[in-house]
């Protein structure tokens, strides 16, 4: 039985970490165009690279819940039928013990190079304006993928989708794309279709079922009973 899970910010929420809607077109206190555009950070890389600084020193603060681990436990019995699409920048996924994780829209722990978006490298600390890429020695930059720029692992997400028995999406508003779109192909190719969110839509037609609360409540508990349906 093969299972792709989507996850989005509302899943990191009871960590403490703010999800990204309904606060204005605000991320953090900063414009979503000045912090997470091509434009803004060619504008004024200090800034942005000093945001996503904040972030990425914030991160050991924050701790994984019950969602995130009972994701990393059901990859341990699931194995390779198992993978993890993550909209989220955060680390939370992997600090639960996830291994299978695909970041989509990037990774604060890594930085990559302006000039090759194949260079890409582990990085922990402050980026400045002086961090160069240390494959080719070209400027660095932060390895988030900002509006208007292609999502990473697109060819491994769509065959993955295609393939998949189970898709279930947590925490996600559904209005970024491709990511919004994954359910639609998942459904059209013979998943079935479940969202895990404190706000859903019972009529949506890519759907099949719709399950409401906090993640770490909700999480663990369609975890376990998905495990009990596949070991009968
Ligand atoms: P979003 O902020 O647009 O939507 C979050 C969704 O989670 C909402 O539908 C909300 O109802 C739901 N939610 C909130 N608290 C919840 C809880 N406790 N349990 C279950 N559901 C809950 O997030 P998105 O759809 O992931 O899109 C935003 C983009 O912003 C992503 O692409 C992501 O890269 C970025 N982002 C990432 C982080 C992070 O890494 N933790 C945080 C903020 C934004």
């Amino acid at each position: 039985m093969k299972l792709v899970v989507l996850t989005g910010a509302g899943i990191s929420a009871e960590s403490g970490l703010r999800t990204f809607r309904g606060n204005d077109g605000l991320w953090e206190n900063e414009p979503i165009e000045a912090v997470a555009t091509p434009e803004g950070y060619f504008k004024d890389k200090k800034r942005v690279k000093d945001f996503y600084n904040g972030l990425r020193t914030g991160l050991p603060k924050f701790k994984p819940n019950a969602a995130h681990f009972a994701l990393a436990k059901l990859e341990e019995e699931l194995g390779n039928d198992f993978l993890l699409i993550t909209q989220n920048v955060d680390d939370l996924h992997e600090r639960a013990g996830s291994k299978r994780v695909l970041h989509m829209h990037g990774y604060l722990n890594q930085l990559r190079c302006e000039k090759n978006e194949n260079h890409i490298f582990d990085f922990t600390g402050e980026e400045t304006l002086e961090t160069k890429c240390p494959i080719c020695g070209a400027m660095s930059r932060p390895h988030i993928v900002w509006f208007g720029e292609i999502p990473l692992f697109m060819d491994q997400i769509e065959y993955a989708l295609q393939n998949t028995d189970e898709f279930v999406y947590i925490g996600t508003s559904s209005v970024v794309y491709p990511a919004a779109g994954f359910k639609q192909v998942a459904k059209h190719c013979g998943a079935h279709v479940t969202c895990l969110n404190l706000e859903i839509n019972p009529n949506d037609p890519a759907t099949d079922t719709n399950i409401q609360g906090k993640a770490t409540e909700i999480v663990p508990r369609w975890c376990e009973e998905f495990l009990q349906k596949i070991k009968k």
